[in-house]
């Protein structure tokens, strides 16, 4: 059976938490503290804090920026639920604009049109492993003073124009493991401003910096030293796993016929989490069973955008978005994992071709 995603775990992995398990100390310790230095090393920013997941991660950036209630954030619903749900837990609103169907990611030329006197921040989501166009979102973020957090969850050492995702405004990722690197579970907080670095830390360790002293209400969303050796074993290996992920893509792009293939425009670096291709609504769900006659599992992300979830429909959420919506019946991710090899990519893509003839 070819998976879908399955991480890629070694000797290096399985060393480092014994090593942990040996030493005692399993919870929040210098194995993070030195998983967060070099994690803002390879995001290009100063200051970078671990937390428990993604989501926690979110949740943590939102509350530092002191997001809250009567607020609205901008974002996308074609995403998983995370992305807004962090949104709602700090009590404020997200507000769904549509994405440009061709990349998956917000199309920035509706973010103004969204703006109102309660907005708050913007938080583009670099889906599947594509940047958002940071130049517009920083440049819009500027012009009507707007915090910009990044949900980068799915874009470990994904550029735009040469810079990596996390580092333009406060980015968010995550370590769960289908993700282009994991530590089992686990999220990363990335910034250059040292008062947003100092508020997550008090917020991921019940609102305290001096011991027992604590300042405002915080969370445990700590990760322990075990997931952080994990996370730093892959780290070191995260520019390998994303070279081959680009170049499987680049082989099904390359071989790939009647379907939309993922695209790249120019100036970013793609790093592939998911490989979306899009085809003709009436082929997608027969094709996914084609391939899982074929041994080959695929999956569809998202199959319901955000704003047409039950929890969103109660929660009042009446909006139409063309793109989002046809998105979640057009898509589907076919496996581009490191541990794909080029067999396993040719039956892939003689399944696929045959199918969309
Ligand atoms: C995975 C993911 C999250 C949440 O991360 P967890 O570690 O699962 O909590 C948030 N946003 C996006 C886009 C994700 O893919």
């Amino acid at each position: 059976m070819i998976q879908v995603s399955r991480p890629l775990i070694g000797e290096e992995e399985k060393n480092a938490v014994l090593e942990v398990l040996e030493s005692g100390m399993l919870a929040q310790g210098s194995k993070v503290a030195i998983f967060e230095k070099k994690f803002a090393s390879y995001c290009g920013v100063r200051y970078a804090i671990a937390t428990s997941s993604g989501t926690t991660a979110l949740h943590t950036a939102l509350l530092a920026h002191n997001i809250g209630n009567g607020d609205e954030v901008i974002t996308t619903p074609f995403t998983f639920i995370a992305s807004s749900n962090a949104i709602i837990y700090v009590g404020a609103r997200p507000i769904f604009v549509d994405i440009d169907i061709d990349t998956f990611n917000m199309d920035v030329s509706k973010i103004e049109a969204a703006i109102t006197h309660k907005t708050k921040a913007i938080l583009p989501i670099h889906l599947f492993g594509l940047a958002v166009n940071m130049d517009a979102v920083m440049e819009i973020a500027r012009k009507h003073s707007l915090l910009v957090i990044e949900d980068a969850c799915q874009a470990h050492g994904a550029e735009y124009k040469g810079r990596r995702v996390g580092s333009f405004g406060t980015g968010c990722f995550s370590f769960y493991p289908t993700k282009n690197m994991t530590s089992g579970e686990g999220g990363m907080i990335t910034t250059d401003n040292p008062e947003i670095a100092e508020r997550s830390r008090m917020i991921r360790q019940h609102g305290m910096k001096v011991r027992y002293y604590h300042e405002d209400l915080g969370f445990n969303f700590r990760m322990t030293d075990v997931h952080a050796a994990i996370g730093l074993a892959q780290l070191t290996k995260l520019e390998n796993f994303n070279s081959r992920r680009i170049m499987n893509a680049e082989y099904y792009s390359n071989n790939l016929r009647n379907v939309k293939i993922p695209s790249v425009p120019e100036g970013y670096r793609h790093v592939f989490n998911q490989y979306t291709i899009r085809v003709p609504l009436e082929l997608r769900d027969g094709l996914l069973e084609k391939l899982k006659e074929n041994d080959i599992c695929s999956d569809v992300y998202y199959p319901i955008p955000i704003h047409k979830q039950k929890i969103y429909l109660d929660l009042g959420y009446d909006v139409y978005l063309p793109q989002s919506e046809l998105a979640s019946r057009e898509v589907l991710s076919l496996p581009i994992h490191p541990r794909i090899n080029e067999i396993d990519l040719k039956k892939v893509i003689e399944v696929v071709n045959e199918f969309c003839k």
